[in-house]
């Protein structure tokens, strides 16, 4: 058995005592507690699927008793759920309902917004009425994986009468909203008298093809419910595999996905701008056992034709995935000719994506005649992408969004394998799928905030462990850049990447190692499809006059300070060819950014700083080499040039030192430009953002010192 009962008195009874401490009802506190273990659960509920409700009364401001339902609102996650996402609505009023035989969506949403005590709060959820029409006073929704399995069968029907006798009510497939709330009600109502003939009690509701309601008089009763239901359904299944969402680690080898992803990207890409779509795409693989073996079963493609496990997972994945064929294996990298190896696979992913979104715009257009050609038509590209021999991918305009498609893709596998082992996966049908995807309430889940400026860019910073490129880092997380900090010190660069969001990737590199470059980029391919911009930050200052340096120090210098951004930059030019490899249309590449930190050394050289001002200069000349080689392929190459910013090259004690040599304040020394102010690590990073967002600027150099007429351009 997979699914456990995780009840505990204690908890309970935790939850009861430190919410009343904060003015919260014992039912809505243990409304609280039950809600967040079915949403602790992925097998039972995922991202923001699922809903709860308790039936209570609250206090008017005449101190008057208001029955009303708390029930989920929209845009609250069950597993974090805290008692304010479980909005009171005034509950006579939304039964009442009941006796109409139509209510529009529009009339639906007014009438329960209307009716809320406190009109700040969230919608309620679209399954709100269901509610309120059950009778009983806690009820719980569950999008289980191993009831799913089950319901998604040509007879579902007969399977669940077996497995649950008269213990539930069964509904057809109704889309959710006021017709499955009316639906269910009668259901309930019809099964009511069958389990009181039976003898039994009536603990739950399966919603075919959809998912699955238990309800009782207390918390505890209903959740037990709901965890009695799905044991029952799991036990009936001999295939079944529970999801666990375990993070894929990252192998740092040399493997084919990091040849295959960022093509897979350049392709989406180019698909996306010929569809006036936006071009960049996140990626996320998995590569567990329960992937592997739907990806590499025979049946994938017959599979994949069939549908979601249940309608609410088609605004995340669409309604199938792209199934690819698996690619050539890249056996000894050295001896790999790409263009020969690839060719015929790479067409493969052309046609079938082509063909992937022709039949995606055929669906719309078919389905949208039944709505007088209304709807308007959303991206026709995949938000799941399955591999042989790789891996499922989820795909989405951020990294969260592509980690979300793809557990709900790892969802989608285990009901699908458990289902084929049972019967037949049988899903809802197009016309339903279409019409849950176009619903104008299920979009309002996914919202319509502004992208910003730097969103679906994955941006690589080196050296981003401390200083100027940790602060990087951060400013360009903020922007809604996906963030890939490397660094020597790997604890250093894990805790900035901590800092840059959830989703960001730390990779412990030595840059001036060409061999642990190649298996970080090889790494960053893997992990988010590709890459769009390179800060290459890592640097450091070696001291000694020229006439008397050793060679060895100089050479050092060389080493980080030139030739660690040239393995870089070949590395990051290498990524970038292959995402646009095979597009024949300049306008159409995704091309790429270099931005190099290099130093006012360059320019206006210190005494005792040769060794890293002509390491400096030379990688002036670098970047200017790289933007007018790789200019026609939209690459772009730029650098700042900072001076006196308190980093590790300059620390307190140097600064001491150097204000005290010149019988000035610290503040003055710092302060010691044309503006009379110091430079912050934050004002180089907001350099590097403005020359990323410059489009049409390539080979230019921004300086950042506050003004310093001998530093200047000439
Ligand atoms: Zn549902």
């Amino acid at each position: 058995m997979n699914c456990q009962n995780l009840w505990s008195d204690k908890d309970a009874a935790d939850f009861v005592s430190s919410y009343a401490a904060i003015g919260v009802s014992e039912d809505l506190a243990l409304r609280t507690y039950t809600s967040r273990l079915l949403g602790s659960d992925p097998n039972l509920v995922l991202h923001g699927g699922g809903n709860t409700s308790v039936k209570t009364q609250v206090k008017g401001l005449f101190e008057e008793t208001i029955p009303v339902l708390c029930v989920k609102g929209s845009g609250w996650d069950l597993s974090t759920i805290e008692p304010q996402g479980h909005p009171a609505v005034r509950l006579k009023p939304l039964q009442e309902l009941i006796k109409l035989s139509e209510l529009s969506d529009e009339d639906m949403v007014s009438i329960q917004r209307s009716n809320l005590i406190n009109p700040t709060s969230p919608n309620p959820s679209v399954e709100a009425l269901l509610h309120a029409f059950l009778p009983q006073k806690f009820v719980d929704h569950t999008h289980s994986l191993a009831l799913l399995a089950i319901a998604d069968q040509e007879n579902s029907e007969k399977i669940c009468r077996d497995i649950y006798g008269a213990c539930v009510a069964i509904v057809p497939y109704v889309m959710p909203g006021f017709q499955l709330a009316i639906a269910a009600s009668k259901a309930y109502k019809e099964a009511e008298v069958e389990a009181l003939k039976a003898g039994v009690n009536l603990e739950g509701m399966i919603l075919l093809k959809h998912g699955i309601f238990s309800f009782g008089s207390t918390a505890q009763e209903s959740y037990e419910r709901m965890i009695n239901l799905v044991q029952k359904a799991e036990h009936r299944l001999d295939n079944y595999k529970p999801v666990h969402f375990v993070p894929d680690k990252i192998s740092l080898k040399s493997f084919s996905s990091s040849r295959v992803f960022p093509f897979l990207r350049g392709a989406l890409g180019r698909a996306a701008i010929n569809k006036s779509c936006p071009r960049r795409w996140l990626f996320e693989l998995r590569t567990n056992p329960l992937t592997l073996e739907l990806v590499n079963d025979e049946r994938l493609v017959d599979w994949s034709s069939r549908g979601v496990a249940t309608p609410d997972h088609v605004i995340r994945t669409k309604s199938r995935p792209l199934v690819l064929k698996k690619p050539p294996e890249v056996k000894d990298k050295d001896h790999f000719d790409f263009d020969d190896a690839f060719n015929d696979w790479k067409d493969s992913v052309e046609k079938a994506l082509s063909k992937y979104i022709d039949e995606y715009e055929n669906y719309f257009q078919r389905q949208n005649k039944r709505f007088s050609g209304q709807k308007k038509q959303l991206d026709p590209l995949p938000r799941l992408i399955a591999i042989p021999g790789i891996g499922l991918i989820g795909v989405g305009n951020s990294s969260k969004a592509a980690s979300i498609a793809a557990d709900i893709g790892e969802a989608w596998a285990s009901t699908v394998i458990a289902a084929e082992a049972l019967g037949r996966f049988s899903p809802v049908q197009e016309q339903d799928i279409f019409d849950l995807e176009y619903w104008s309430l299920e979009q309002a889940k996914l919202g319509k905030a502004q992208e910003a400026p730097l969103a679906r860019h994955i941006v690589l910073v080196t050296g981003g462990g401390s200083g100027i490129g940790a602060a990087t880092s951060v400013a360009f997380a903020k922007k809604g850049a996906e963030i890939v900090v490397l660094d020597k010190d790997g604890k250093a660069a894990g805790l900035t990447a901590e800092k840059c969001g959830r989703n960001s990737f730390a990779i412990e590199c030595d840059v001036t190692d060409p061999v642990q470059v190649d298996q970080a980029f090889n790494a960053i391919a893997e992990r988010f499809g590709g890459l769009d911009i390179v800060i290459s930050n890592a640097g450091s200052a070696w001291t000694g006059e020229m006439s008397n340096i050793p060679e060895p120090i100089l050479r050092r210098s060389f080493e980080l300070n030139l030739f660690a951004h040239q393995h870089i930059a070949q590395a990051s030019c290498k990524l970038f060819h292959i995402q646009d490899h095979a597009c024949h249309d300049a306008s159409q590449y995704l091309g790429g950014q270099l931005l190099f930190n290099i130093s006012k050394q360059a320019l206006n050289p210190g005494k005792g700083f040769g060794a890293y001002g002509i390491a400096k200069a030379a990688l002036l000349a670098l970047m200017k080499q790289y933007s007018l080689e790789e200019g026609p392929k939209k690459i772009r190459c730029n650098a700042i040039n900072a001076d006196r910013i308190r980093t590790g090259l300059l620390d307190k004690a140097m600064i001491e030192k150097r204000s005290k040599a010149r019988g000035i304040s610290e503040a003055e020394y710092m302060g010691g430009n044309l503006l009379g102010e110091e430079v912050r690590t934050s004002d180089v990073a907001n350099a590097f953002i403005a020359l990323a967002l410059m489009e049409r600027t390539t080979g230019a150099l921004l300086t950042v010192d506050g003004g310093n007429v001998s530093a200047m351009v000439r």
